[in-house]
C-alpha cells in the first residue's frame, strides 16, 4: 500500500464530519438510557480519547473511564525493588525508559539506583539487551520484562531461539483477558461495557475473552486507536445496551481476528505458564501472570537470583489515589495530589510516570476537571 493510501485511510478515521455524525447517533441512543459506564484498558485508547476530546462529545449519562492498561502502572513495586537489588549487586539492568522512573516499594526508582552506582541501561526491547550481553560476556545482564500480550511474545521468541548465558529475564509480563474478566465482575466498578485493547487483542485474538463474556454478559467491543474507532466502539456498546442483545463485537476488523496470532501465542505458552499475577493497584488476577516454565528456568532471573514473588500489597505515597486511578474507580482529577504535589516533572505515582499512564495523559493535555459534554 502506498503512503498516499495510508494517509487517506488515516484521514477517514480522523474525519471530523464522521465524528460529529457518530456523536449525534451516540447522543440519540443515550437519551433513552440510564447512566452507562464504559471502561477501556489501554493507555493508547486513553491517549486518543483525551487528545481528541472524545469525552466532550458524549452525553452526561455516558462515562468513559480508563482501567488498568498501563504496563508501568501495574508492574508490582516489589519487582521494581527486585530489579534495583540486582542492579546494586552489580548485574547490568536493561529496562524500558519510562519503567526506569517508577518507584518501587522502598521509594526508589531505577533512575535513582543509577545515581547510586547501579548500571542501568535504557533499551527499546529485548533485542538490545541480547546484543549488549553478547558483546560483554564478562558481565551479567538482566532484562526487566514488563508489559502485556503485545511485548511478551518477542521475549518468548528470543528465549526459544537462545539468549547469551550471561542474560536473564525478570518476567513481570501480564495477560490481559483475565484482567478484563475481573473488571467486568468488580462490584465496586459496576462496568456496563468494555472496550478491549486493539493491539494486545491482535496477538490473543477475541477467543480467550469468551469465557469472561459468557460469565458476565456485558457488551464487549474490540476497538482500534483512531478517534472514529473509539466513537464507533462506544456506539456499538450503547446499541447493545439499547437492544439488550449483548455480544462480543469487533470494530477493529483490520487487525483483530477471532484466533489472533496463533504462532505468537504458541511461542508464548511454550516458554511461559499462566499463573497468578499481581497487578499493582488492582490486585491478584488468576491466570494473568507469565511465569517461566521449568524448561526455561535457566533464563528466569527470579529463579537464578532467588528473588521474591510479586507482593500483593499496595504501596503508594500517603494521600495518593494511584490504586483507584489504576483500577478505574476514579479519574485523575479526583486525586488530591493531581497537579499539586504530583506532576509529570515530579511524579508521585506510576500513572503520572508513563506516557500510557492516565494521570500523565491528562496532565499533558492540561485536563483540570471532569470533562463534560460540550453540546
Ligand atoms: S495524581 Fe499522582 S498521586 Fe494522584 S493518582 Fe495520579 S499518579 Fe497517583
Amino acid at each position: 500500500m502506498s503512503e498516499i493510501d495510508i494517509k487517506d485511510i488515516l484521514r477517514l478515521y480522523r474525519d471530523p464530519k464522521i465524528a460529529r455524525r457518530l456523536a449525534f447517533k451516540i447522543r440519540d441512543i443515550a437519551k433513552d438510557l440510564e447512566d452507562v459506564l464504559i471502561m477501556h484498558v489501554c493507555g493508547t485508547h486513553e491517549w486518543t480519547i483525551t487528545h481528541y476530546g472524545i469525552r466532550s462529545l458524549l452525553p452526561d449519562n455516558v462515562e468513559l473511564r480508563a482501567g488498568p492498561g498501563c504496563p508501568v502502572c501495574i508492574t508490582p513495586a516489589s519487582d521494581i525493588d527486585n530489579i534495583i537489588k540486582l542492579g546494586m549487586e552489580g548485574v547490568v539492568v536493561t529496562v524500558y525508559g519510562d519503567m526506569s522512573r517508577a518507584k518501587g516499594g522502598k521509594g526508589m526508582s531505577l533512575e535513582e539506583a543509577r545515581s547510586r552506582g547501579a548500571d542501568i541501561r535504557i533499551v527499546y526491547g529485548i533485542q538490545d539487551a541480547f546484543m549488549m550481553a553478547q558483546r560483554d560476556p564478562n558481565h551479567k545482564y538482566v532484562f526487566f520484562g514488563v508489559g502485556f500480550d503485545t511485548t511478551a511474545p518477542a521475549t518468548a521468541y528470543m528465549v526459544k531461539k537462545g539468549v547469551p548465558d550471561n542474560l536473564s529475564i525478570l518476567s513481570s509480563y501480564r495477560y490481559v483477558p483475565p484482567a478484563v474478566g475481573a473488571l467486568m465482575m468488580a462490584p465496586d466498578l459496576a462496568v456496563d461495557g468494555i472496550i478491549n485493547p486493539g493491539h494486545s487483542s491482535t496477538v490473543t485474538g477475541m477467543k480467550p475473552y469468551k469465557e469472561y463474556f459468557d460469565r458476565n454478559k456485558k457488551p464487549m467491543v474490540f476497538a482500534g486507536f483512531e478517534p472514529i474507532d473509539v466513537l464507533l466502539a462506544i456506539y456499538m456498546i450503547l446499541k447493545q445496551i439499547e437492544t439488550k442483545e449483548y455480544k462480543m463485537e469487533n470494530e477493529y476488523t483490520r487487525s483483530v481476528t477471532w484466533d489472533g496470532n496463533v504462532k505468537a501465542m504458541e511461542t508464548l505458552l511454550e516458554v511461559f505458564l499462566l499463573s497468578e499475577g499481581y497487578w499493582r493497584g488492582f490486585g491478584v488476577v488468576d491466570k494473568s501472570g507469565f511465569v517461566f516454565r521449568n524448561t526455561h528456568k535457566y533464563v528466569d532471573a527470579r529463579y537464578i537470583y532467588g528473588l521474591s514473588e510479586p507482593r500483593d500489597k499496595e504501596d503508594f505515597v500517603a494521600g495518593a489515589r494511584c490504586a483507584d486511578v489504576i483500577k478505574g474507580k476514579i479519574d485523575p482529577v479526583e486525586c488530591p495530589l493531581y497537579m499539586k504535589e504530583c506532576t509529570p516533572n515530579y511524579p508521585r505515582g506510576p500513572p503520572m510516570v508513563s506516557i500510557e499512564g492516565t494521570c500523565k495523559i491528562w496532565a499533558d493535555h492540561k485536563v483540570t476537571g471532569i470533562i463534560k459534554c460540550r453540546f
